[in-house]
C-alpha cells in the first residue's frame, strides 16, 4: 500500500490522481492533500479520503477548512495553510509517495523538502524542473530518490529509456501538438486574440499552459525539462510537431532504432506509471488501434514560435536564464490575456527579459525564488 501526499489535489492533475486511488484502493492511499483555493472541492476530498492532513493556501480558507469539517463531524484531519502546510503535506511522515502538481514555482519549496526527505517524486510540475531542475536532481540523485515525470512527454521518454544504456541514447524527440496556429500564416500572429489562443486541439488545460501551448513555450520549458530529468545535453533533445497527440514522444538510440511510446490520451496512464512504476498494473485505459493510420511529424517552425529558439538558449545556459524564461513568460502570458500586449508580445517581452539576466546558477531554493522575482519585476517594469 503506497500512501500519497497530492500536492495541488484540486487541480485536474490533483483530481486524476485521487481517481487513480478509487480504481485501486487496495494499491493507494490518501496522507496528505495541499489545495489552494478552492474550498468546496478540499472539502469534498477531506470527507471522501480522510487524509491526516490538508492544507490550504491561506490562514482564512483554513479556518474556513476546519469549521466545515467540524460541523460535518469529520475528526481527526488537521488543516494548515500556506507555504509551510504544504511542506508539511510533502514530509508528513506517513506519506511514502509525493505527486507534485501545484502549477508555478509555488510548489518548489516543498518539492524540495519531499526530496530531502527522501520521498519518490511523481513530478507534475515542470515549472520546477525548469527553475530549479539543477538543484533537485542533484538532491535526489544524491538520496537516491527516484522522480517520475507525470508531464505526458517525459513520462513516455521515461519509458522509452528503461530500453537502453544513457551513454546509448543519441536523440530525445519530444512531440509537440503545435497548437492552434501551426498553420496560421505568420502575418497574422499579432492579431491573436486570449479567445482563439484558449482553444487547444487535442489537451483540456489550465490557462497559461494552454496559452504556453499555443506560443509552444510550454515545449520550450519541457525541453529544459528533459535535460535535466534525464541529464542529456539541449543538443540531444529535438521537437517533432506531431499534432495527433497520439505518439507521445521517443528515443532515438545510436545504433539508429527509435522507440516511442503510444498510448490513449488520457493522463490518468502517466500518473499510474508513475505511482506504480516499476510496475505496470493492468486498467481499463484502452487505445484504438485505428488511431495510428493517420500520423503526421513535421520540423517546428522557429519563425512562428520564437519561443522554441529562446528555450534552447535558455537551456544552453541554464540556472538563471531558465528561471527568466518561465518567469517572464508567466507574467506576459498574465498581461496577454488581460488584452495589454499582443500575441507576438509574448516571446518578445522573454527576449527582453532573457536579455538582461546575468549569467547565475542559483545553488539554493531560496536563490531560485530570488531570481525569479527578479525575472518578474523586470519583466513587470518593459510591461508597464
Ligand atoms: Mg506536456
Amino acid at each position: 500500500m503506497k500512501n500519497l501526499a497530492i500536492l495541488g489535489s484540486t487541480g485536474s492533475i490533483g483530481q486524476s490522481t485521487l481517481s487513480i486511488v478509487e480504481q485501486f484502493p487496495d494499491r493507494y492511499s490518501v496522507a496528505a492533500l495541499a489545495a489552494g483555493h478552492n474550498i468546496d472541492e478540499a472539502f469534498a476530498q477531506a470527507v471522501r479520503w480522510h487524509p491526516r492532513l490538508v492544507s490550504m493556501a491561506t490562514e482564512e480558507l483554513a479556518g474556513e477548512l476546519s469549521a466545515r469539517l467540524r460541523k460535518a463531524g469529520v475528526t481527526g484531519i488537521e488543516v494548515a495553510y500556506g507555504t509551510e502546510g504544504t511542506v508539511a503535506c510533502a514530509t508528513l511522515p506517513e506519506a511514502d509517495f509525493v505527486v507534485s502538481a501545484i502549477v508555478g514555482v509555488a510548489g518548489l519549496e516543498a518539492t524540495h523538502a519531499a526530496i530531502l526527505s527522501g520521498k519518490p517524486i511523481g513530478l507534475a510540475n515542470k515549472e520546477c524542473m525548469v527553475a530549479a531542475g539543477e538543484i533537485l536532481t542533484a538532491a535526489a540523485r544524491e538520496r537516491n530518490v527516484p522522480i517520475l515525470p507525470i508531464d505526458s512527454e517525459h513520462n513516455a521518454v521515461h519509458q522509452c529509456l528503461r530500453v537502453g544504456a544513457h551513454s546509448e541514447v543519441k536523440t530525445i524527440w519530444l512531440t509537440a501538438s503545435g497548437g492552434p496556429f501551426r498553420k496560421l500564416p505568420l502575418d497574422q500572429f499579432a492579431s491573436i486574440t486570449p479567445e482563439q489562443a484558449l482553444k487547444h486541439p487535442t489537451w483540456v488545460m489550465g490557462r497559461r499552459i494552454t496559452i504556453d501551448s499555443a506560443t509552444m513555450l510550454n515545449k520550450g520549458l519541457e525541453i529544459i525539462e528533459a535535460c535535466r530529468l534525464f541529464d542529456v545535453t539541449p543538443c540531444q533533445v529535438r521537437v517533432t510537431v506531431h499534432p495527433q497527440s497520439t505518439v507521445h514522444s521517443l528515443v532515438e538510440y545510436v545504433d539508429g532504432s527509435i522507440l516511442a511510446q503510444i498510448s490513449v490520451t488520457d493522463m490518468r496512464l502517466p500518473i499510474l506509471y508513475a505511482l506504480a512504476y516499476p510496475e505496470r498494473p493492468a486498467s481499463t485505459l484502452t487505445f484504438d488501434m485505428a488511431a495510428l493510420s493517420h500520423l503526421e511529424f513535421e520540423q517546428p517552425d522557429f519563425e512562428r514560435f520564437p519561443c522554441l529558439r529562446l528555450a534552447f538558449e535558455a537551456a544552453e545556459k541554464g540556472g538563471a536564464h531558465c528561471i527568466a524564461l518561465n518567469a517572464a513568460d508567466e507574467v506576459a502570458v498574465e498581461a496577454f490575456l488581460e488584452r495589454r500586449i499582443p500575441f507576438t508580445g509574448i516571446p518578445r517581452t522573454i527576449e527582453k527579459v532573457l536579455a538582461s539576466t546575468t549569467e547565475a546558477h542559483p545553488a539554493t531554493i531560496a536563490g531560485v525564488l530570488a531570481a525569479d522575482r527578479e525575472a518578474r519585476q523586470t519583466a513587470r517594469a518593459l510591461l508597464a
